[in-house]
C-alpha cells in the first residue's frame, strides 16, 4: 500500500447512498495513518462496508480542544489524517473548520477529497436559479440573532440554501414566510440520494400547508428563491401609507396582531411588509395611541405629515 503525502485529507462521504463514495475517497481512507470521524461507530460501519480497516479517532464539536493538538502532533510527525463527518463534506455545517484553520496556521497541507454535499445536490435539482446562490446552513436558534438574520436574508436576491432538522421545519417555514412573504418559491429537498428521496416545490404558504398535512420526517435541505428584484418597488406600499392603515385599524379596536395579520394579507406579495414587520411597526404606533384621547384623528394627521414630507 502506498503511503499518502502527509497532511489533513478532508474526505467527503455519502449523504445517503453509499454508491456516492468516490474511488479516491476509498483509496485515501485505506492509505492514511488515521481517520478522524465525528462518530466513530457510525463511520466504522461505513468503513466496514468498504472493507477498510483504519485507525479511528473521534473528532466532534465537543472534543476539539483536546483533539486538535493531538491531530496536529500526528501531522507534524509526518503522518496523514483523513477527516470524515457523519455525512457529506466535512467542515460544511460539520466539525472541521477549526482543525482546517489550525493546520493552515501550522503550515500543514490541507487536501480536499470532494464528493457529496446536500446543499449542492438540492440546489442542482431545485429548478431555481443556480447561477448565484448563498449557503446559509442552519439558521441561528437565538431569537434576536434569528430575527436579524431573517430580516437581512429577506432582501437577498440570490438563491438561498438552508439546512434544517425535521422537528424545526415548520417553524422555519413560518419565519421565512413572515419575512419573505407567502408567495416566495421554495423547494424542500428531502432524503437526498436515499430510498425516499423527494422534492416538494411551491410557495412558502403552500409549503406550510403541506407540512401541516404531512408532518416532516427525514432529512431536509431547503432551497429558497431569492427576492425578485422588481417586485418590491412595484407592489410595496410606502411606510407612511402602511402606518396610516395600521393606525386606522388599531383605532378601530383591532389588536396589534390582528391588524398586522389583516394588512399582511392585503399586501400579499409585498416582500417588504410581512406580518412580523407590520407588527414591529404597530409597536411604534402604541405611544401615540396611548398619549392622545382621540387617537384616530391624531394618528392620521401624523401620518399625513409624514406622507407630505
Ligand atoms: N456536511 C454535510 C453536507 O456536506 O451536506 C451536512 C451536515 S449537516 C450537520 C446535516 C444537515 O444536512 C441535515 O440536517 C440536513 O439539513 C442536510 N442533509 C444531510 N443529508 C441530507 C439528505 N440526504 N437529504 C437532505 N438533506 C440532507
Amino acid at each position: 500500500m502506498e503511503r499518502p503525502t502527509a497532511g489533513l485529507y478532508l474526505v467527503a462521504t455519502p449523504i445517503g447512498n453509499r454508491e456516492d463514495i468516490t474511488l479516491r475517497a476509498l483509496r485515501v481512507l485505506r492509505e492514511v495513518d488515521w481517520v478522524a470521524a465525528e462518530d466513530t461507530r457510525h463511520s466504522g460501519q461505513l468503513l466496514k462496508h468498504f472493507q477498510i480497516s483504519a485507525r479511528l479517532i473521534s473528532y466532534h464539536e465537543h472534543n476539539t480542544a483536546q483533539r486538535i493538538p493531538q491531530i496536529l502532533k500526528y501531522l507534524a510527525a509526518g503522518q496523514s489524517v483523513a477527516l470524515i463527518s457523519d455525512a457529506g463534506t466535512p467542515a460544511i455545517s460539520d466539525p472541521g473548520e477549526e482543525l482546517v484553520r489550525a493546520c493552515i496556521q501550522d503550515g500543514i497541507p490541507v487536501i480536499p477529497v470532494p464528493g457529496p454535499v446536500a446543499a449542492v445536490a438540492a440546489l442542482a435539482a431545485s429548478g431555481l436559479a443556480t447561477g448565484r446562490f448563498v449557503f446559509e446552513g442552519f439558521l441561528p436558534l437565538k431569537a434576536s440573532q434569528r430575527q436579524a438574520r431573517l430580516q437581512q436574508l429577506a432582501q437577498e436576491e440570490r438563491t438561498l440554501i438552508f439546512y434544517e432538522a425535521p422537528h424545526r421545519l415548520q417553524q422555519t417555514l413560518q419565519d421565512l414566510l413572515d419575512h419573505c412573504g407567502p408567495e416566495r418559491q421554495i423547494v424542500l429537498a428531502r432524503e437526498l440520494t436515499k430510498l425516499h428521496e423527494s422534492f416538494w416545490r411551491g410557495s412558502l404558504a403552500a409549503a406550510l400547508e403541506h407540512c401541516a398535512a404531512q408532518p416532516p420526517r427525514g432529512e431536509f435541505t431547503l432551497v429558497l428563491e431569492g427576492r425578485p428584484p422588481s417586485e418590491k418597488e412595484e407592489i410595496s406600499p410606502s411606510e407612511a401609507e402602511v402606518r396610516q392603515e395600521l393606525a386606522r385599524l388599531l383605532a378601530e379596536g383591532l389588536s396589534r396582531s390582528a391588524a398586522s395579520r389583516q394588512l399582511a394579507q392585503r399586501f400579499q406579495g409585498s416582500l417588504l411588509w410581512t406580518r412580523r414587520r407590520l407588527y414591529d411597526l404597530s409597536l411604534q404606533l402604541e405611544p401615540l395611541l396611548g398619549s392622545d384621547p382621540s387617537p384616530a384623528v391624531e394618528l392620521s394627521s401624523a401620518t399625513d405629515d409624514e406622507t407630505e414630507s
